[in-house]
C-alpha cells in the first residue's frame, strides 16, 4: 500500500543572489571505454522534463570522444552545452575529485539543478557535493511533478514521499528505472566547452589503486531487459550457476541474485538486486526460489512482467508475480529450459 508523505527541505543560506537564469547541469556518466553508461541517457530525460536548458558535464580521459558521441546520439533540443575535461584525473570519477569540480561549477548563478543518475557513482557524489555547497540532495526521485517537487520512494519502495524543495539550487538524483532513456537522434547545436582548470587546493589528494573486476558476457544486470534471479534455495555457487545460467542463456538475460544468495557466497555481490543491492525493473523478471522479501522487493518490484518459481504456495513473491509457477526449481528450471529452446 503506498502512502504520499510531505516533506519540505529548508532553504539554504548560502546563495543569496538571484539567479539569473535557470539552466540545468547535468552529469553524464562514461565507461571505462568511453562510451555513454545508460542510466545517464534516462538522467538526461529528466533533466529535459524540468524544461530548463541543459548543459551536460562529461569528466574523465575520453571526455571529449564522449562529448561527440553524446550530440551525434540523443535528440535533445534542451541540451545546448556539453561541458568537458579531459583531466585523466577525473578516471574512476573518486568523490573527492569530482564533487568539488562540480560544486564550482554550480556556483555559478546560472545553474538551478544539479541532475545524475542514482547510479554508484552518482551516489557516490552527490553527498559530497551536498556538503560542499550546504544543500541538502533529493535522491532516488522517481517523478518529476514540477522544478522543486519531486516523488521518491522511503521504507524501501513501501512509501512514496513527495518532497519540496526550496533550496534555490535542487541537487537530484534520479532512479534510471523510473525514467524513459532519451531518445535517440542528433543534437547538432549543442557546443562542446573546455571546463576552465581550478585550483589544485580544491581537491583532496587522493589516489586510485586499482579495481578488480567481474568480467561477462552477459547482459549488465543494471540495464539487462531480462534478468533471471535466484535465491538462497539454490543451495550453493555450483548449483546456482547450474540453475541459473542454462535458462539466462536461453534468455540472453542478466543475472541477478538475492541477498542470502550474496551471503552464502553463492555469487558476487555486484548481482545483489533489492534494497541494499541495485534496482532494477526489466522487461521480464524470473525469481527462482526466491521468497520475496520487501527489501529484494524494493529492488525489482516495477518490473514489467514477473515471473516466480517457488515452491511454497505461501511465498510473498506470488503477491508481485504475474506469472507464479508452484513447483521444485530443481524440476520447473530445467523443463522450462527445454521447452524454450523447443520454440
Ligand atoms: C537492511 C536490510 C537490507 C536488505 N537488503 C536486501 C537486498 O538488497 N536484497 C535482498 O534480496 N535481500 C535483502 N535483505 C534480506 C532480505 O530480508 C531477505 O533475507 C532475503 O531477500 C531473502 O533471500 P531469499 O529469498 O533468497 O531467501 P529466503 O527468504 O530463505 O527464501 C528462499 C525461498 O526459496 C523457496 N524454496 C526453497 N526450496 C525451493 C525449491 N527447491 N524450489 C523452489 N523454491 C524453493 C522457499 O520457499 C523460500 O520462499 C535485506 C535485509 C535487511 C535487514
Amino acid at each position: 500500500m503506498l502512502r504520499a508523505l510531505r516533506f519540505q527541505i529548508p532553504t539554504a543560506k548560502l546563495f543569496t543572489k538571484s539567479q539569473r537564469f535557470a539552466s540545468t547541469l547535468t552529469f553524464i556518466e562514461t565507461s571505462k571505454d568511453g562510451n555513454l553508461v545508460s542510466s545517464s541517457l534516462n538522467a538526461l530525460t529528466a533533466a529535459a522534463q524540468l524544461g530548463n536548458p541543459i548543459h551536460a558535464v562529461i569528466l574523465g580521459s575520453h571526455a571529449s570522444t564522449a562529448a561527440n558521441i553524446l550530440k551525434s546520439s540523443v535528440q535533445c533540443e534542451k541540451l545546448t552545452k556539453i561541458l568537458v575535461s579531459d583531466n585523466i584525473g577525473f578516471d574512476h570519477y573518486l568523490p573527492e575529485k569530482v564533487a568539488p569540480l562540480f560544486a564550482h561549477l554550480l556556483k555559478n548563478d546560472e545553474y538551478s539543478h544539479f541532475v545524475s543518475a542514482s547510479s554508484t557513482v552518482g551516489k557516490t557524489n552527490l553527498p559530497r557535493l551536498g556538503a560542499l555547497l550546504d544543500l541538502q540532495p533529493i535522491n532516488d526521485i522517481i517523478k518529476i511533478l514540477d522544478s522543486r517537487t519531486f516523488s521518491r520512494p522511503i521504507y524501501a519502495g513501501n512509501a512514496i514521499a513527495t518532497v519540496q524543495c526550496s533550496q534555490p539550487k535542487k541537487l537530484i538524483s534520479i532512479r534510471a528505472s523510473a525514467f524513459e532513456p532519451i531518445t535517440q537522434g542528433s543534437t547538432d547545436s549543442a557546443v562542446i566547452e573546455e571546463i576552465q582548470q581550478i585550483e589544485p587546493e580544491t581537491f583532496i589528494d587522493v589516489k586510485w589503486e586499482g579495481e578488480t573486476l567481474m568480467k561477462s558476457e552477459r547482459p549488465e544486470l543494471g540495464s539487462a531487459s531480462r534478468v533471471v534471479t535466484g535465491g538462497r534455495a539454490l543451495k550453493d555457487k555450483e548449483t546456482f550457476e547450474k540453475i541459473l545460467v542454462p535458462l539466462a542463456d536461453v534468455l540472453n538475460a542478466g543475472i541477478g541474485a538475492t541477498r542470502a544468495a550474496v551471503d552464502n557466497g553463492f555469487c558476487d555481490n555486484s548481482l545483489q538486486v533489492g534494497q541494499t543491492g541495485k534496482v532494477v525493473a526489466p522487461d521480464l523478471y524470473v525469481a527462482i526460489g526466491v521468497s520475496g522479501a520487501i527489501q529484494h522487493l524494493a529492488g525489482m518490484k516495477d518490473s514489467k512482467v514477473i515471473v516466480a518459481i517457488n515452491n511454497d504456495p505461501e511465498a510473498p513473491v506470488f503477491k508481485v508475480a504475474d506469472y507464479s509457477l508452484e513447483g521444485d526449481a530443481y524440476e520447473v528450471v530445467p523443463e522450462l529450459v527445454r521447452r524454450l529452446k523447443e520454440m
